[in-house]
């Protein structure tokens, strides 16, 4: 028998991942060198530069974990949670969901602000948990919600939660290169991304940043870190530069590719991206309603690049239109999770994948479909 893999050519118009810039393609088909390789270090070390830049922060702890986005909330968890803190939440979609899980493995007592899916966290709920949870270690929210659509303002909280003595930490797997994102300006201590949502790279990295006040605050750990893999303090030596020291071996070619991604965002400049995705999105929303669908999102906190909808009324079954879209004309686009499964699409512009003629290849489709 004979194994081949030769996967059709889809356009990735889902949650992720999306299409990869052939540079970057081209990239991971670099010839290997040694991890600890001089070149590779200075490689690392641009790398490392260039994602200060685009999160626009100066944090000198600012590294990517070799792994995929969940990966970075866990190493932003499992370092700023000891047993017996208390932290606070915000739940409106799956990853608030599963930054809940991790928070209580780790022996958190876990204040959890639950609000309806599609909705954004309010600062008057954030001041209700206040009054529950008066000392928290860290308040934890979701930038861009990617199972529901939702952007969540950020600023506010993070008033909020400084005032209360604790630390902001921000998920922007969706968020990063694709809608503005300021890390130093909102005050964000603990951060964590992916590669294959804005940034058009393959998925398995997670760029994370933390502040000063984040780092006094690993430093009065009074207890280990219970993951050897995601310890900052035996990993943060891998990305020290010149001094580099043994802690576990890159992926190589992936980070190649990151670095070339990296490279076309600075490229295109980062505020250009934003304003691409947000013009791409007006083009796309108007061409759905046009057909039929409509947003679960209320318009002031809709995430532009990840465009969930309901689908037409005369859909009776939305899988089965989904599956003719991959299989007849090679355009995935996500379906719902949990409560809104079967019910709404989610519809992914990002990075690559965000130009008005994927929205042309979809609607094309759809108008000879519907
Ligand atoms: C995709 C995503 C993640 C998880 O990233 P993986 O790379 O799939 O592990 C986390 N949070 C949000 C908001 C996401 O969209």
């Amino acid at each position: 028998m004979k194994y081949t893999f030769n996967p059709q050519k889809r356009v990735l118009m889902g949650p992720g991942p999306s299409d990869a810039h052939p540079r970057v393609l081209k990239a991971m088909a670099t010839p290997l060198i040694g991890h600890l390789d001089p070149q590779f270090v200075q490689m690392m070390d641009e790398v490392k530069d260039m994602v200060q830049q685009t999160l626009l922060t100066k944090n000198e702890l600012t590294f990517v974990v070799s792994a995929p986005g969940s990966a970075g909330m866990e190493t932003c968890l499992v370092n700023l949670l000891e047993p017996g803190d208390e932290c606070i939440i915000c739940i409106n979609g799956v990853f608030g969901g599963r930054m809940a899980d991790i928070a209580e493995r780790c022996g958190a007592k876990v204040h959890k602000i639950t609000t309806s899916w599609g909705q954004v966290t309010s600062t008057e709920q954030v001041k209700e948990a206040l009054k529950a949870c008066p000392n928290p270690k860290l308040l934890a929210t979701v930038h861009a919600e990617t199972s529901t659509g939702a952007l969540q303002p950020l600023k506010e909280i993070s008033d909020l939660i400084h005032d209360a003595g604790g630390l902001l930490v921000v998920d922007a797997v969706t968020s990063w290169c694709g809608v503005p994102l300021k890390v130093d300006e909102w005050g964000i201590d603990a951060i964590y991304s992916g590669t294959q949502k804005n940034l058009s790279a393959p998925p398995g990295l997670s760029p994370v940043s933390f502040s000063p006040r984040a780092v006094k605050v690993l430093e009065n750990r009074k207890t280990k870190v219970q993951s050897w893999f995601l310890d900052l303090n035996l990993v943060k030596n891998y990305w020290a530069g010149a001094k580099r020291a043994y802690h576990h071996t890159a992926p190589v070619s992936s980070v190649y590719a990151l670095h070339e991604a990296l490279s076309i965002v600075l490229e295109e400049g980062l505020e250009k991206r934003w304003e691409r995705h947000q013009n791409v999105h007006n083009y796309l929303k108007s061409e759905l309603e046009k057909l039929g669908f409509t947003y679960l999102v209320d318009e002031e906190n809709r995430l532009p690049n990840l465009n969930a909808v309901y689908l037409p009324e005369t859909v009776k079954n939305e899988a089965a239109l989904r599956s003719t879209l991959l299989n007849d004309y090679n355009i995935e686009v996500g379906g719902g999770l949990g409560d809104f499964a079967g019910k709404i699409w989610r519809i992914g512009i990002m990075g690559e994948s965000c130009t008005k003629n994927h929205v042309n290849m979809l609607i094309g489709a759809l108008k000879e479909l519907l």
